[in-house]
């Protein structure tokens, strides 16, 4: 009953219509952006994987409206939420030299930014890359069709691969910042309409959650890969690594984000602030520094 419980509770989260790259998946493309990162930074990272895993999850955990209420989803893959949320670490873990604290409850909260930060870069550079790709060679009328196979059937057929590796990183439960800091982050997050006045519940409901779906994913995956390995195209499987929008193309596209969010946070002499903004429509919305 219990196992039957928690697996109904997978499917509901990983049945949503809102995944543009599936949970295991997300964290094989923070996996691979700190290998490619160096210095200081990859030290950070390595330090913190688990924090970086859990918060590469964190945009999709708003998406839970049925069983948790959370109306974040959108808020926490765009823009204004990252600008946000680079601020409110910037103002909370300031030390009084001016340099900012990276250890503790501020190194969470830091490591957890970057985490939500290469999930939703992940998923711009997945949709507008490599389900494009998908449509281009004919496996699919429209990036819309590609999405609601791939996402989710390249997630099931990778969790368990061993060449993808990602069944060893299913991170800590408690790799993860204060919730309270979320909602504060949430909250102050510019929205365009009306405040989203999330409460502490409902981001710690739907956190649980997506922690649950990640560890229950692979069990679950056995039982949808005979379905997903009719589905899904052998090209995506073949080539999930290495085509545009790739978890190695999407790896580089984070590298390039946490390496400016870094000098942001380090402050090295000659530093000039900046700003995230966005233009252009689904499936080909870009991402660009702006400068204060
Ligand atoms: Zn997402």
């Amino acid at each position: 009953m219990l196992r039957l419980t928690a697996l109904s509770l997978v499917l509901n989260l990983l049945a949503g219509p809102i995944y543009s790259c599936g949970i295991a998946l997300h964290a094989w493309i923070s996996k691979e952006a700190i290998k490619k990162t160096s210095g200081s930074l990859k030290g950070f990272l390595e330090g913190r994987r688990d924090t970086v895993y859990n918060g590469s999850y964190f945009p999709d955990s708003g998406y839970a409206i049925d069983l948790c209420e959370a109306t974040y989803g959108e808020t926490a893959h765009w823009t204004p939420f990252m600008n946000t949320y680079l601020d409110y670490i910037k103002k909370t873990c300031r030390q009084s030299g001016g340099d900012i604290l990276m250890t503790g409850e501020c190194g969470d909260l830091i490591a957890y930014f970057f985490g939500s930060v290469s999930h939703a870069l992940a998923d711009v550079s997945f949709d507008s890359k490599f389900l494009v790709e998908l449509t281009k060679r004919g496996y699919f009328p429209t990036v819309g069709d590609a999405q609601n196979v791939v996402d989710q059937g390249l997630d099931v057929l990778s969790v368990n691969d061993p060449v993808a590796g990602i069944f060893y990183d299913v991170p800590e439960y408690d790799a993860k910042p204060h919730m309270h800091h979320l909602v504060n982050i949430l909250n102050s997050t510019p929205t365009g309409g009306s405040n989203l006045n999330v409460g502490v519940d409902i981001v710690q409901c739907s956190t649980e959650l997506m922690s649950l779906a990640r560890m229950l994913e692979p069990v679950w995956a056995h039982f949808k890969e005979p379905e997903y390995l009719l589905l899904v195209p052998p090209w995506a499987v073949q080539n999930r690594f290495t085509a545009p929008g790739g978890i190695d193309d999407s790896a580089n596209y984070v590298v390039g984000f946490w390496e400016e969010f870094w000098t942001q946070l380090t402050e090295p002499s000659g530093y000039q602030p900046k700003k995230l903004s966005e233009s252009g429509g689904w499936p080909t919305v870009t991402i660009q520094w702006v400068s204060l």
